[in-house]
């Protein structure tokens, strides 16, 4: 059933175009250096789409507000969840709900031209010497 869905998401999305659109997205930071402000590495996303014409039951619900899935629905929805969650790790990425609407899903990539910082102040302490 899980391989399946697995097969399944691997052909509904054209993923190594969505990492190349991931990858030619604004940065999570603008530079592509600097961590965000929650120490996070930076990213970059590429619109999904709405869970609500995704997901196999196309609907939303949490843990804790479900009344409108039944259980089969429910069952369906979490091997997807998980299909395209093992997706995205095939290709380095995770999959992001929406800060402003939970309903939109995003592919999100490390930031491909992040250098992590103490790399950049190791740089800049040799500023002028040649390497
Ligand atoms: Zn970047």
């Amino acid at each position: 059933m899980a391989r399946t869905q697995y097969a399944t998401v691997l052909r509904d999305f054209d993923w190594p175009r969505l990492v190349k659109m991931a990858d030619d997205s604004p940065c999570s930071v603008h530079d592509c250096v600097r961590q965000t402000m929650a120490g996070d590495s930076p990213r970059h996303s590429v619109y999904l789409g709405s869970v609500l014409g995704l997901s196999p039951s196309g609907k939303y619900y949490t843990g804790f507000a479900n009344g409108n899935v039944t259980r089969p629905e429910a069952k369906r929805d979490t091997a997807w969840y998980a299909a395209m969650d093992r997706a995205a790790e095939k290709y380095g990425g995770s999959i992001d709900s929406g800060e402003h609407d939970p309903c939109d899903l995003y592919l999100s990539l490390p930031c491909p031209n992040y250098k992590p910082a103490t790399f950049a102040v190791a740089a800049a302490d040799v500023d002028g010497v040649p390497s």
